[in-house]
């Protein structure tokens, strides 16, 4: 299947089986907004306690906050994003459609790098076992010119918006022939800057009411968090805070379902430590956000790091965590080293001294950051999309099947009774009765077995249970895989056993070094 069209069937998908609706459906929607529906917000819940437990639960020296999303203003200001929290946008004359002109620069490099690729496996596919990748890149001419062509665009773009120069970004969009999509022109407007931050005001106009924002990354309230949470936890360098929670941005463009939207979720944590050891703690920051990921079992090759090379002003290192979406390799978590930018911008700001004192150097000091920071929303599209498979059965059928992590799973169990009388529907209760204190059961006794089958397997529910006859006499029931679709007759009293750890976050954490 192309991955546009399992891009397309995983959204048809997610809204059909409850797991992502539009906002405002019933109105049309809401551009880029979403909702999580009876599914989505189990799994939701699900990866947002994996994270929290593999940061909170794991790390004696990271602590949890949860801070309000309205804040003070001057908040904003302090942290840059009231002046420089802008996207440079560009509209095409003909289709009236609007672009990040960044986005459309580096989708264009990615053009180049594409090319390289499928020149590196014709190459592959012409000399077989005998082909010695290494070489082929360094003295192939194709490849040789392609790489030319990406290179100097990349300087040429990096320069660009280091210096925010507007015009060379339009420049480059008209030297690179790069043309609208919809319309196929290159009738481009001026680039222009545009802030992402959504404004409201507090308070009534007559007390003079003040502009507030909401919040655009929940990190601010963190870092303005940050005496106190040292204080009253008495907190010793180096130590982290963690937070989960909304974050609203006014993306310019917003097409690629919950992977960009304009109300989304945020998972960071901030790590305060002592300044010059920084590098040291991006490394272990880096490897340790990998191997989370990678602990979902989706296979090393999905992931790569896309390290920066244009920091923002106040970073010394940064890099991404990129995942292989059906659209390509796109950012789903960013690690950043903010050294003492943003405490020292609030203690500048709000006239407070932020200061550590480190007992062991008796000094001392603003201390610098290491930041994680990964959107809830484009985890969870990852974590679908990469699950999301359409199966041909020996029978010629075909099934769709969520191949969820089980601890990720919205429903760990569906218990259900082979027909609705006989007393198989009461036993089926007294199951789940038992089971619903340890894990999300779910009781389903509509339709033949096959379907209620075809219908967790849809949702990714890892087992089913199948009361008969036979039950009610000696205690057992049928359980099927949701993976191999096996089926074995077990007693009621394991089921606790077989089930409870597999489906635990605890397992997924046990698994991390
Ligand atoms: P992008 O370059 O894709 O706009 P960003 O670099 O601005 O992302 P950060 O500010 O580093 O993103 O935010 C951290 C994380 O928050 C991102 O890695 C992403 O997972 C998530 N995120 C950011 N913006 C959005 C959005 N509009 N919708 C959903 N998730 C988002």
């Amino acid at each position: 299947m192309a991955q546009e069209d399992v891009f397309k069937k995983v959204v048809s998908h997610c809204k059909e089986y409850g797991f992502v609706f539009p906002s405002s459906d019933i109105y049309d929607g809401l551009g880029a907004v979403y909702d999580y529906g009876q599914n989505g917000v189990e799994m939701k819940n699900n990866i947002k306690q994996y994270w929290w437990q593999s940061m909170v639960l794991m790390h004696e020296n990271i602590v949890g906050i949860d801070s309000a999303i309205f804040m003070h203003p001057t908040i904003w200001k302090a942290s840059g994003h009231v002046d420089a929290f802008n996207d440079p946008l560009i509209d095409n004359r003909d289709s009236k459609k609007r672009y990040r002109a960044d986005v459309l620069i580096e989708e264009q490099i990615a053009k180049y790098e594409e090319k390289i690729e499928k020149e590196v496996a014709k190459a592959r596919k012409r000399f077989g076992e005998a082909f010695d990748e290494a070489k082929y890149r360094e003295t192939s001419p194709k490849v040789a010119e392609e790489q030319a062509k990406r290179d100097a665009l990349h300087e040429r773009y990096s320069k660009a918006m280091n210096a925010m120069d507007l015009d060379e970004l339009r420049q480059i969009i008209l030297d690179e022939q790069i043309v609208c999509p919809i319309s196929g022109t290159r009738n481009w407007t001026e680039v222009r800057q545009f802030n992402l931050m959504f404004k409201t005001e507090m308070g009534s106009t007559a007390d003079g009411a003040s502009t507030i924002y909401l919040r655009p990354e929940t990190a601010q309230g963190i870092f303005v968090n940050y005496l106190n949470v040292q204080k009253t936890g008495r907190m010793k360098i180096p130590f982290g805070i963690a937070q989960i929670g909304k974050a609203f941005r006014n993306e310019i463009v917003a097409r690629q379902f919950i992977f960009r939207m304009r109300e989304f979720e945020q998972m960071e944590m901030q790590f305060f430590i002592k300044p010059g050891t920084e590098l040291d703690w991006f490394d272990k920051w880096r490897k340790t956000r990998m191997a989370w990921h990678q602990n979902l079992g989706f296979g090393a090759e999905n992931y790569r790091f896309h390290d920066h090379e244009k920091l923002a002003h106040y970073a010394n290192a940064a890099t991404d965590i990129e995942f292989k979406m059906p659209f390509g390799f796109k950012e789903v978590e960013g690690i950043h080293s903010r050294t003492n930018f943003d405490l020292s911008q609030h203690e500048k700001f709000s006239g407070k001294s932020i200061k550590y004192f480190d007992p062991e150097l008796n000094e001392s000091y603003t201390p610098y950051v290491i930041e994680t920071s990964i959107g809830v929303d484009r985890m969870f599209l990852s974590v679908i999309c990469h699950s999301y498979q359409e199966e041909q059965l020996e029978n010629g059928e075909t099934r769709v099947v969520l191949r969820l992590p089980a601890a990720l799973a919205p429903v760990k169990l569906a218990v259900m009774p082979l027909t609705k009388k006989d007393g198989l529907p009461e036993k089926a209760r007294e199951i789940i009765d038992d089971l619903k204190f340890h894990f999300n059961c779910q009781y389903d006794e509509k339709d033949s077995i096959g379907k209620r089958y075809r219908r967790q397997d849809a949702i990714g529910t890892p087992y089913c249970v199948t009361v008969d006859h036979q039950s009610l006499e000696d205690n057992t029931v049928t359980i099927r895989f949701r993976d191999t679709m096996e089926q074995e007759r077990v007693n009621i009293n394991e089921l606790l056993g077989i089930i409870e750890d597999k489906v635990s976050i605890t397992s997924l954490l046990k698994k991390l070094k």
